[in-house]
Formats: C-alpha cells, sequence, structure tokens
C-alpha cells in the first residue's frame, strides 16, 4: 500500500463513524455528493461529516490515485 492509498484509507475509517449514523435517518433518501446517485442504486454510500460518498466514485478515486503513483515510479 503506498502513501496515497494510506491518506484516502484513513479518510474512510474516519467517515465509517459517521456511516453509522447517517443510515440512522433511513427516511430520507441520501444522494451521493460527486455522482448525484442515490442510495438505492448504489451498494454502498459512505457518509462523512456534510459528505456522502458512493462505492463507484471510491473506485475512480482509487483509480486516480493510482494512475499518479504509476506516474511518480516511471
Ligand atoms: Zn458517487
Amino acid at each position: 500500500m503506498n502513501s496515497n492509498e494510506e491518506a484516502l484509507y484513513s479518510i474512510f475509517e474516519k467517515a465509517k463513524r459517521y456511516d453509522d449514523l447517517a443510515f440512522l435517518s433511513k427516511n430520507k433518501l441520501i444522494n451521493c455528493s460527486f455522482c448525484g446517485k442515490d442510495e438505492s442504486n448504489l451498494k454502498k454510500l459512505i457518509a462523512g461529516p456534510d459528505v456522502f460518498i458512493c462505492n463507484e466514485c471510491i473506485e475512480i478515486c482509487v483509480e486516480i490515485l493510482e494512475e499518479d503513483a504509476n506516474k511518480g515510479k516511471s
């Protein structure tokens, strides 16, 4: 795991603490703050303070970080 990924995962670890709280309010539909999809169309939506990110956007983030890491190596 490179330093970019470690930084990303530490953010997700913090976000998990808010995740449980967010899912207590099941009445309203939560949207991903990045792509705008609602939780009914997503496998997983992770909550942060005032923001949400879905599993699809996380995958895109990881790809971007990996691309940057690979650029640095070559
Ligand atoms: Zn998203």
